[in-house]
C-alpha cells in the first residue's frame, strides 16, 4: 500500500484549528479508501516557536521536509509579531526556496453558499486564479536607509525575469487548455508600470502562440476588479503577478461566499521539491481560539493535495463530502452566516466520507 509522507505545519491562530480538521478528514479518507495511507509529521513552527527560538523555523528546517510528498500548511501570522517577520520567516521561507512558483487558487460558489453578488450562483462564477509565486513584487528586493530620520528612504523593487514570467504563462495557458472553456485572462498594469509589466505582456503574447486553441485576453488589474464583480461569467482561468493575484484572490474568495472556503496550492510543477497546500486565509486573530473557524478552505486544499498526489478518486470523494456539507445551512460556520462550529462541520464531512458508498 502506498504511504504518503505529509509534513503538517499548522502555524498560528486558526491555522492550527483548521489544519487539525484537515488531518482528521484525510485520515478518514485513507481509512475509507483502503488503498493508500498517510504518515503525518507535525512541525510546531510559527509565532510560538519564534518566541522561544528567535526564528519562525529552524535553520535547517527545510531539510526536514524536503523529501515529504506534500506539505499541509495553516497560517503564518501572530498577534505579537510583525507580519513581515512571520510571513518571510515561514511561508515565504518555504515557497521560495522550494520553487513553488505556481500558486493555483480555484474559486467557485459551492452548493448552499450565497454569493454577495446579486443573482450570481454556481455556474456563473467558476474561476482558477494562477498567481506567480516566486518573484515580482514579493521578490524581497529593496532596502531602507536613515531609519527614523526625516530623510528616511525605502524601496520595494519588483523583479520579473523572462524565465519566471515564461514559466508561469506556460503553466496558466496549459491549465486553461485543460478546462472546458479554454479561456485565459492575463492581468496586467502595463499602462502605469512601463518596464516589467510590458515584458509580462510581451511574454504572454509569445507563449499564447504555443496554445492556439486557448482564447485569451488582457485586462488591467483595476478594471479586472470591476469585471470580476459585474461580469463574473466572462472569466475562467486568470493569471496575474504575485501582488495582483494576492489581492484579486481575496476578492474572488469573498465573491464566492467567504475567505474561509478558498483553497490554494503552491506548486513546484517539476516536482523537484514538495508542493504546499493551504487555505488562503490567515490566522484570523478576531476568531482564533473560539473554535468557529471555517475548515472548508483547508478541506478543499486537501482535495488539491490529493489531486497532486494522483489520488483522484479520494480527491473527488472529499470534494463531494464538502459540497454535501456546504449544501446544508445548518452546517454553516458564522462567516457563512450560520452557527455551526469547526467541530460540527468536520464531523459532518467525516460522516459523509464514511457514509458514502460509491
Ligand atoms: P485573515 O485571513 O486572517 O482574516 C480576514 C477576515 O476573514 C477575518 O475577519 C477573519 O475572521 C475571516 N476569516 C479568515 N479565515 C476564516 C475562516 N477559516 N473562517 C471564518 N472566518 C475567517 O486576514 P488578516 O486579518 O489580514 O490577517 C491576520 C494574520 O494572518 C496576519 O498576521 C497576516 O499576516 C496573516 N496571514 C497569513 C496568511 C498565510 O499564512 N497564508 C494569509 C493571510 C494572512
Ligand atoms: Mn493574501
Amino acid at each position: 500500500m502506498k504511504t504518503y509522507k505529509i509534513a503538517v505545519i499548522p502555524g498560528d491562530g486558526i491555522g492550527t484549528e483548521v489544519v487539525d480538521a484537515g488531518v482528521e478528514a484525510l485520515k478518514a479518507l485513507a481509512a475509507r479508501d483502503g488503498t493508500f495511507a498517510f504518515h503525518f509529521d507535525h512541525f510546531d513552527w510559527g509565532g510560538e516557536y519564534y518566541k522561544k527560538h528567535g526564528r519562525m523555523m529552524p535553520e535547517n528546517g527545510r531539510d526536514a521536509i524536503r523529501h515529504h510528498d506534500a506539505i499541509l500548511f495553516g497560517s503564518a501570522g501572530h498577534p505579537d509579531i510583525p507580519d513581515h517577520i512571520t510571513l518571510w520567516g515561514l511561508r515565504l521561507a518555504i515557497c521560495q526556496p522550494f520553487d513553488q512558483y505556481a500558486n493555483v487558487r480555484p474559486t467557485r460558489i459551492l452548493p448552499g453558499v450565497v454569493s454577495p453578488l446579486r443573482g450570481v450562483s454556481g455556474p456563473e462564477l467558476d474561476w482558477v486564479i494562477v498567481r506567480e509565486n516566486s518573484e515580482g513584487e514579493y521578490a524581497g528586493v529593496g532596502g531602507r536607509v536613515h531609519q527614523g530620520l526625516p530623510e528616511e528612504a525605502a524601496t520595494d523593487v519588483s523583479i520579473m525575469t523572462r524565465a519566471g514570467v515564461t514559466r508561469i504563462m506556460r503553466f496558466a495557458f496549459r491549465l486553461a487548455q485543460g478546462r472546458p472553456r479554454k479561456l485565459l485572462t492575463v492581468v496586467t498594469k502595463s499602462n502605469a508600470q512601463r518596464h516589467a509589466m510590458v515584458m509580462w505582456d510581451e511574454i504572454a503574447s509569445e507563449v499564447a502562440r504555443e496554445f492556439p486553441d486557448v482564447t485569451w485576453d488582457k485586462m488591467l488589474v483595476d478594471a479586472m476588479t470591476m469585471r470580476m464583480t459585474l461580469k463574473p461569467q466572462t472569466l475562467d482561468t486568470i493569471v496575474a503577478s504575485n501582488l495582483h493575484a494576492d489581492i484579486l484572490s481575496d476578492l474572488a474568495a469573498a465573491l464566492a461566499g467567504s475567505l474561509g472556503i478558498a483553497p490554494t496550492a503552491n506548486l513546484n510543477p517539476e516536482r523537484v521539491f514538495p508542493s504546499m497546500f493551504e487555505p488562503i486565509h490567515g490566522s484570523a486573530f478576531d476568531i482564533m481560539g473560539k473554535g468557529v473557524a471555517n475548515p472548508v478552505g483547508t478541506f478543499w486544499s486537501a482535495v488539491m493535495m490529493l489531486e497532486h498526489l494522483g489520488e483522484k478518486a479520494a480527491a473527488a470523494r472529499l470534494m463531494k463530502a464538502v459540497e454535501r456539507v456546504t449544501a446544508d445551512p445548518a452546517l454553516h460556520t458564522p462567516d457563512l452566516g450560520g452557527t455551526a462550529n469547526t467541530r460540527k462541520v468536520t464531523d459532518a464531512v467525516i460522516g459523509s466520507i464514511a457514509a458514502e458508498n460509491a
